[in-house]
């Protein structure tokens, strides 16, 4: 399944099934309202539905109490900016604040210089849990989605603390929605591009992780609770680079879908 949340003029923010045209073509074409939050409870349909172009979508997932970004989870991208690769994953906090929708605007602050783009698997928790072993993590993952964890690098390299640099508002695109029917195999095997306006910057394959989603999982779970809504960044392949105002960014990850971002300057 692939779960989007979505909103129309004058209603309220609403959960919805995405589903795919019936003439044999695999684009999505209408959106399935759900009663509720499937991330909350069990859900029905309300009967409802929507032609896909005719709502807005929003970031699929409003993390309760925090996004997990993981660090040089890549080889070629730890090389790329002069990094070991850690034996143990790398981590860091995004604020729930830092989270945007498909197509909702980056704004480069202004004093951030070197705004980076980075494209990313986002795995997003079901369940209440802690100290998950590896063999258990399928039965705590809801589903994946696709992330910009967006990076102010000059102030990555002045401040030993990512807080700033990860932290900003608009720094955490989400979407277009969550798919669900996907295994940890599978998850393990994905391509993930990002474009810059036409140009194609990062190509890389989730197979490349150094630290499997399931090993990130166990890890982040043995001295955090994880909570339904929580979503953990696992980590950009190799090719990342600056995104300027004016610009559009879009992370594919197959299988899943495209996330696509204009960046605006905070003073335009
Ligand atoms: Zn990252």
């Amino acid at each position: 399944m692939r779960i989007a949340r979505f909103s129309l003029p004058g209603q309220d923010p609403a959960y919805g099934i995405v589903e795919l045209a019936a003439d044999g073509g695999d684009h999505p074409d209408t959106v399935a309202t759900l009663t509720g939050d499937p991330l909350a409870g069990p859900v029905n349909y309300t009967g409802q539905r929507h032609d896909i172009e005719a709502v807005r979508l929003l970031a699929p997932v409003i993390p309760r109490s925090k996004v997990v970004g993981v660090g040089r989870n890549y080889a070629a991208h730890a090389a790329e900016l002069g990094n070991e690769v850690p034996e143990t994953p790398l981590l860091f906090f995004k604020p729930n604040t830092s989270v945007i929708g498909p197509g909702e605007p980056i704004v480069k602050p202004s004093e951030v210089n070197e705004l980076h783009h980075e494209g990313e698997l986002a795995v997003v928790i079901g369940r209440i849990c802690k100290q998950v072993p590896p063999e258990r993590v399928p039965e705590v993952i809801f589903g994946y989605t696709v992330a910009n964890d967006v990076t102010a690098r000059a102030l990555q390299k002045t401040e030993p603390q990512w807080a700033r640099a990860k932290g900003w508002d608009t720094f955490c695109p989400l979407g277009p929605w969550i798919v669900t029917h996907l295994s940890l195999d599978e998850a393990g095997q994905l391509g993930v591009t990002t474009e810059v306006d036409d140009e194609v910057r990062q190509q890389g394959n989730t197979k490349l992780m150094i630290h499997s989603i399931a090993d990130l999982v166990s890890h982040i779970s043995g001295f955090t609770t994880l909570l339904p809504g929580d979503v953990i960044l696992t980590g950009t392949p190799a090719g990342v680079g600056p995104m300027l105002p004016g610009q559009t960014v879009q992370v594919t990850v197959d299988g899943i879908g495209t996330l696509s971002n204009p960046v605006v300057d905070e003073d335009a």
